[in-house]
């Protein structure tokens, strides 16, 4: 079994929240509160149709969400992430795309989030997007966009597809958050080149305090 964790609804959506471009931090607060907003009415959506389906069929405990973590490897060095201070050979682990849809399906959950690491290293990552599509989940598939544009044409638009971009405020916020200058660019790039292709784009934020 690969699942490494399911999160509650508050923590599982608190950070997977619409996006539109903006440079103002004003403007981007006033955005991220609307779309937080827009986020737990639409989780709430989908948490009564879970209910639903778990009480026609007598269950109690439902997983909503699955947080799917094929790699932890990424290309970024951001400060404090967890995930990369891993010794190499956890860095170098994949799980295969059997293993990934295994736990899908043993999951049940109509959503799966795929953060990282950088998913886009995973070099069977189309294929895994693809079989959870197959099965009607909800793929959000977490980035912070440095191979986007390099990888775009490896997925396919769909309705349960969303590209989940890694975007902490304005241009200083962002690269000072990821410690690489630069990045803030390629990533309104790379949500600007999948929006045009047909891609549904949302965006995440990474709070840290200290
Ligand atoms: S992009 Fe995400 S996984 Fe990569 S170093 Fe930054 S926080 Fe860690």
């Amino acid at each position: 079994m690969k699942i490494i964790g399911f999160l509650d609804v508050v923590n599982g959506f608190a950070g997977l929240v619409c996006c539109n471009i903006t440079t103002g931090f004003a403007e981007w607060c006033l955005f991220l509160e609307n779309v937080v907003c827009e986020c737990f009415l639409y989780v709430s959506k989908l948490r009564l149709l879970v209910i639903d389906q778990a009480k026609n069929q007598g269950v109690k405990k439902y997983p909503l969400v699955l947080m799917l973590e094929p790699l932890f490897k990424c290309n970024l060095a951001c400060a404090g992430c967890g995930k990369i201070d891993y010794p190499d050979d956890i860095l170098d682990k994949r799980l295969s795309v059997q293993e990934c849809l295994d736990a899908v399906d043993e999951c049940g959950a109509p959503m799966v989030s795929i953060p990282g690491g950088e998913p886009l290293i995973h070099k069977e990552m189309p294929q895994i997007v693809e079989g959870i599509i197959a099965r009607k989940k909800f793929v959000y598939l977490c980035t912070n966009a440095l191979l986007l544009r390099k990888r775009i044409d490896d997925y396919k638009p769909s309705p349960y597809l969303t590209f989940s971009v890694h975007l902490d405020g304005n241009r200083d916020r962002h690269d000072t958050s990821v410690c690489q200058k630069g990045v803030f660019d390629i990533a309104v790039e790379a949500i600007k080149l999948a929006l045009s292709k047909g891609f549904s784009c949302h965006c995440q934020l990474h709070a840290v305090s200290g």
